[in-house]
């Protein structure tokens, strides 16, 4: 990896932000799709289309107080010769003046090109496919998670938007809610506090959908998304934060963040927030090939176990002085979700399951029979629940598919987790981090010394996982990109891996 002068970046940064804001307030283009466009929720006949009218994206939108038209085009063709689907949506100051279209009546398996229209201006176009009815041969998806804004660059999702994957599945940490500290050397910067109000996460959203190569891999194929916690804050539980906030006040900032998170991302109106709740859990089909059960870990868990000293809530490593962590009714997904997607697992009829969630579920024993709190490891009787059904040998190909912990992970997780002598039941690969930066490689080293399950650990390099999947197989690559902390870097596959029709043991490829 070239190693330049961490110096010039910041000052690299700090000017291409300028040159950004003198385009800002006052602009006489008032061009409205600053923030590009979007796809998602593939089905066979259709998916979501998404944009948002903002011609100052930085402060506040810029719209005016007022339902505004948009019109809207999906063409079979990416020059929009053949429109197949047209029509016009209203974008609500409620709402961000955020379009979220459900389009149907498409043919399945196959590509198109979307836009938006308004009188004076057309979005760039975006591409889109749709899931085959039946008898899909292959699935290429590409997914990742933990995308900091001012430590790094998206050269990752360039990387991936350029592979053309058929998907994008997107495991958490789209924002981050952080303000700068002072005396840090960031990549990029920004001037705001942390996010709390309902303003605060839009504008926070807006900058980041301000990244071209976000922008790029948003418009080359749909994703699937899925939150962690620093959409809302950092470690929060259900309706606990990390910090002391009053639980009422604490409830009115996930309801302005869930928001916000709705109002920029590629969902159905099923995902539509009511105040603080909002439903993200969902399964996904892609044919009979594969289904995308997708989870939320955040919004029902239990309180972490034994927070640090002096605090209401947040992750801790804890040892077994820590009785609270093993307690068989904590749980990380809630009552509800738990029994969803047991039955989704078991009532499901594709070829692979890939469990869509946040992060590491193998075990990640430290030192000294340690565990951190926020993960499945602060859990494990939920884990273990989850795990029972896999073992139950009527789930067909179970893959578990996580972030989080700004590492490529590949683990073999087994019957009894932190057993190796007991039966693989699911194959689990962590897909890297896009930007945000990983604890130093020689703890993960450690850590990998004392986790035979765990075949890769890799903290030090950022990018994402390209998964290829046919019925008999399913083949894995870890990309990552050479330099994180410049926009354009080249890109390089870290590990390959093969997993086999009904053989969940992870292989090397
Ligand atoms: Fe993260
Ligand atoms: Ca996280």
């Amino acid at each position: 990896m070239i190693r330049l002068n961490r110096r010039r970046f910041v000052t690299l940064g700090s000017a291409a932000l300028v040159g950004a804001c003198a385009m800002r307030p006052g602009s006489p283009a008032k061009y409205p799709f600053t923030l590009g466009v979007a796809s998602g929720e593939p089905a066979a006949d259709g998916f979501v289309i998404w944009t948002r009218l903002a011609p100052e994206p930085h402060s506040g939108g810029g719209m005016p107080d007022a339902p505004v038209a948009v019109g809207w085009e999906v063409a079979a063709d990416e020059g929009f010769r053949g429109i197949v689907a047209r029509g016009t949506a209203t974008a609500r100051p409620d709402w961000a003046h955020s379009v979220h279209v459900e389009v149907a009546g498409l043919q399945p398996g196959r590509w198109y090109w979307y836009r938006f229209t308004t009188p004076d201006a057309a979005s760039p176009a975006g591409r889109a496919r749709t899931v085959p009815s039946a008898g899909a041969e292959t699935l290429r998806f590409a997914f990742s998670s933990c995308q900091r804004w001012e430590v790094g660059h998206y050269t990752a999702l360039r990387h991936a938007a350029d592979a053309a994957p058929d998907l994008f599945v997107h495991l958490g940490d789209y924002i981050y809610e952080y303000a700068l500290r002072e005396g840090r050397n960031y990549i990029r910067t920004f001037d705001a506090g942390e996010t709390v109000s309902l303003a605060d996460y839009r504008n926070r959203y807006a900058l980041y959908k301000s990244d071209p190569a976000l922008q790029a891999a948003h418009a080359a194929c749909p994703w699937l998304v899925t939150w962690d916690d620093h959409e809302v804050d950092n470690d929060y539980a259900d309706d606990r934060p990390e910090d002391g906030m009053a639980r009422s006040d604490f409830l009115k900032r996930r309801a302005a963040a869930y928001q916000a998170y709705y109002e920029h991302m590629p969902l159905r109106a099923a995902q539509r927030p009511s105040g603080p709740n909002l439903t993200l859990y969902r399964a996904v089909s892609y044919g009979d090939l594969a289904t995308f059960h997708i989870l939320d870990d955040r919004q029902y868990r239990s309180p972490q176990a034994c927070p640090r000293p002096g605090r209401t809530g947040g992750s801790n490593t804890v040892g077994p002085e820590c009785a609270e962590r093993l307690d068989p009714s904590r749980s990380l997904l809630g009552a509800a979700q738990e029994t969803w997607l047991r039955q989704g697992l078991l009532a499901g009829r594709a070829r692979w399951n890939i469990l869509a969630q946040q992060t590491l579920m193998s075990p990640a024993r430290w030192e000294g029979d340690r565990y951190w709190t926020d993960g499945w490891d602060g859990y494990p009787a939920a884990r273990q629940k989850l795990v029972d059904v896999l073992a139950t040998g009527r789930v067909s190909n179970p893959v578990v598919i996580g972030g989080d912990v700004h590492s490529f992970y590949a683990a073999d997780l087994h019957a009894r987790p932190q057993d190796p002598s007991s039966p693989v039941v699911a194959a689990e690969f962590v897909g890297g981090s896009i930007s945000s930066l990983g604890l130093p490689q020689e703890q993960i080293d450690k850590l990998k010394a004392l986790n035979p399950h765990v075949k890769l650990a890799r903290s030090d390099v950022r990018g994402y996982a390209m998964a290829e999947l046919a019925p008999g197989r399913m083949t894995m690559r870890f990309q990552a990109v050479q330099d994180a902390r410049v926009p354009v870097s080249g890109v390089g596959t870290l590990a390959s891996y093969v997993v086999e029709d009904r053989n969940p043991r992870l292989q090397v490829a």
